[in-house]
């Protein structure tokens, strides 16, 4: 296994290599060097031929800056010698730099920094493409990526058969680049200080996912024993998969439907979708991620198409844009904000920007025939944002009965607070438990520093989600909830117990939850459930949770034992 570090072009730490990796790590340099050459290069003559000759020369000398032969040679040593990683080397160019100007005054020193500056800031973005292009092409093996931060952006734009594990510095258990990357099925540690400037590329290690423990520089006994446990756990996962046609439901037989969170209709082949009853949670916006323009409405209609194609008889959820925040599209930038996560969001974004929200309304419309099409608002906050999307999709739909569904998440406490007005308005809720906590414990889920407060299983949070289960039992309307607890399986017995009608989760977790629901009764689930919320503190509701989990994992390892007799 070897060690892939991601690069990006903020605070870039200090990484240092093996000996063996100098001549690739310079290789890789000369080629980004190259391309930022080349791409200035066609900036210049863009230029001169549309504003003149003037204005371009500014791009004649920054492609001097990068063929300068002093810095050259002290990034040749600095890799060779110093063993620094190709990316930090040119960030011991630019501090160089930075320190020269700092001790000179006046605004054009100030100026001519930059220009000093700007080209080698291209060449570490080109770095960071070659990082992508070469883990594509597979000849790294397999790669654990190691990043200071995980985004979004970086878990969708490698390869994800390419990459075994993920490794970072920063970020929650529960952020978005974490949830993304467990619902491609990599195991994901966070909240490791200073990782990237720990390892070293090329480096062997195992990751084990579930308690985060990481051990660089195995040896060969090492690597044995953790490939025999990932042996015996396949074998379980084996067992339970060949069950995992057969509908959720609870040992008594209580149904309860189980549903798959997706980013991409790509999602629906890495797994066998007659497990599941659709699709709870169809994260649009990485659609709109990983392209480099809007999509049109024709396309997003054919992107929708591909995924109810294949459940032309099941739910298909599609939750509008919920971009802002941490999920940024490269060409839509939301103003920088003080507090993100609190700003401009989901459902917010697409009331202030209609054209875009009609658009993807209008692209679900034209889909309505092929499936069961169920649209989501994401980050509702009151009644009246529900009414006024509402109006909007009735808008799209004219006289006709367009036989959409229509719902919304609860994000927000607030409106978990007003969902017994809210219900009233829509045909099902889905609880996103993943921004409850963060919004209900004011916990930002992307910082480490607070993730201790970051509990999912705290009673109070409990509570909120059985007044939410109990509210639209109450009117009749379906309740689901496609935050991560629905996949844990203490989370899974939990809302069963509470009354959620259907849980939504990576596919990864499907045979886990359906083997384990088959071997607890609704009743002990209602009672279990009540207990919990009852419970004065995390730890005690996670251990009545936890010790029901336990003898139903008993269960299903005597039905393994069973079945290798
Ligand atoms: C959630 O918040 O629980 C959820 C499912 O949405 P996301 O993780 O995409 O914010
Ligand atoms: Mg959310």
């Amino acid at each position: 296994m070897f060690v892939a570090l991601a690069t990006s072009t903020a605070n870039i730490p200090v990484r240092r290599i093996l000996e063996a990796e100098v001549e690739r790590s310079w290789e890789f340099l000369e080629l980004a060097r190259q391309k930022a050459l080349t791409r200035l290069s066609v900036i210049q003559e863009t230029t001169a031929r549309e504003l003149g000759l003037q204005d371009a020369a500014i791009y004649a000398a920054q492609a001097a800056v990068l063929q300068d032969p002093e810095a050259l040679r002290e990034l040749r040593s600095w890799i060779h010698q110093d063993l620094l990683a190709p990316e930090s080397a040119i960030q011991a160019l630019l501090d160089k730099f930075g320190a020269l100007f700092e001790s000179l005054e006046g605004g054009d020193m100030k100026s001519w920094a930059a220009d000093l500056r700007d080209p080698w800031n291209l060449v570490l973005g080109e770095l960071g493409q070659e990082d992508v292009e070469h883990a594509k092409s597979g000849e790294l093996g397999n790669l654990v990526l190691v990043a200071e931060e995980l985004t979004p952006i970086l878990v969708v734009s490698y390869p994800r058969d390419k990459v075994s594990a993920i490794l970072c510095s920063r970020g929650g258990r529960y952020s978005h680049g974490a949830v993304l990357a467990r619902s491609f099925g990599i195991p994901t540690v966070t909240g490791l200080p200073q990782i990237d400037e720990k390892v070293h590329s090329g480096e062997a290690c195992v990751i084990f996912g579930d308690s985060g423990q990481v051990l660089v520089g195995v040896d060969q006994e090492e690597t044995a024993a953790a490939l025999a446990q990932v042996a015996d756990r396949d074998h379980v996962r084996d067992v339970m998969l060949a069950g995992a046609k057969e509908a959720g439901r609870t040992a008594d037989g209580t149904e309860v439907k189980i549903r798959v969170n997706i980013e991409s209709p790509r999602d629906l082949d890495m797994f066998d979708i007659e497990t599941v009853n659709g699709v709870g949670l169809f994260r649009t916006e990485f659609v709109y991620m990983e392209r480099p323009s809007f999509p049109s409405a024709q396309e997003q209609a054919e992107i929708y198409a591909r995924v109810l194609e294949r459940f032309p008889n099941k739910t298909v959820v599609f939750r509008t844009l919920d971009v802002g925040g941490d999920k940024q599209l490269r060409y839509f930038k939301t103003p920088k904000e003080e507090n993100p996560a609190l700003g401009w969001r989901g459902i917010r974004l697409s009331l202030e920007w209609p054209d875009l929200f009609l658009m993807q309304l209008q692209a679900l419309r034209e889909c309505r025939d092929l499936g069961k099409v169920n649209v989501m608002l994401p980050m509702v906050t009151n009644l009246d944002e529900v009414r006024r999307a509402k109006k909007m999709l009735q808008a799209i739909a004219g006289d006709e009965d367009i036989g959409i569904r229509f719902g919304v998440m609860i994000e927000v406490p607030a409106a978990a607070m007003a969902l017994p007005d809210i219900v009233e308005e829509v045909d099902f809720i889905s609880v996103g438990t993943n921004d409850l906590v963060q919004y209900l414990f004011a916990v930002d889920r992307d910082n480490s520093w607070v993730t201790d407060l970051y509990q999912p299983y705290h009673p109070a949070h409990l509570r909120v989600l059985r007044f939410i289960a109990r509210t639209c039992n109450a009117a009749g309307k379906p309740v689901t909830v496609c935050g991560e607890m629905a996949g844990q399986a203490a989370g899974a017995f939990f809302l069963t117990g509470c009354g959620y009608t259907g849980l939504s989760m990576s596919p990864l977790f499907v045979p886990e939850v359906k083997a384990l629901l088959r071997q607890a009764d609704i009743e002990s689930l209602r009672s279990t459930a009540a207990a919990a919320a009852r419970a004065d503190t995390t730890a005690e509701a996670y251990a009545i949770l936890e010790e029901s989990v336990g003898s139903a994992w008993k269960k299903v390892i005597e039905s393994v034992e069973n079945h290798n007799t």
